[in-house]
């Protein structure tokens, strides 16, 4: 089967539609959204909630780039790097269903980030809660 794939796929080229869909973001307007970010979330990882300094910040994109998550305000929270690490490209229910505790803090400081994002924390939490009783 995969052998099939890599025949019908020949090296050197890119899978039809497949980095068009990964964006890319040219570095400035990275390091804008970042500072954005940064600030936007107290200054803190949003995950574990420790403040940390711009330089030691990770933009993270809470819904992954991986499954078609977009660069865009709404979508992006600074992480610290373990928590970046950890996360990965989970989609956020399976990361806060493993880390309700990033979750709680999820709703605190990621202020600005799209309301359903949110919710799904909410719910995470609310259901970490539900199984421990
Ligand atoms: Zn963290």
């Amino acid at each position: 089967m995969s052998r099939l794939w890599q025949f019908r796929r020949p090296i050197g080229r890119a899978p039809r539609g497949g980095f068009e869909r990964r964006e890319s973001i040219p570095p400035t307007l990275k390091r804008a959204l970042k500072t954005a970010a940064w600030r936007d979330c107290g200054q803190r990882c949003v995950y574990c909630g420790v403040g940390m300094p711009l330089a030691e910040a990770t933009l993270d994109h809470v819904h992954p780039m991986a499954h078609g998550g977009r660069s865009q305000p709404g979508n992006l929270v600074v992480a610290c790097g373990p928590c970046n690490r950890l996360k990965g490209d989970l989609h956020p229910h399976e990361f806060f269903a493993r880390r309700p505790d990033a979750a709680e803090n999820f709703m605190r400081y990621a202020r600005t980030v799209h309301r359903a994002l949110k919710r799904n924390a909410r719910r995470a939490v609310s259901l970490a809660w539900a199984d421990a009783a």
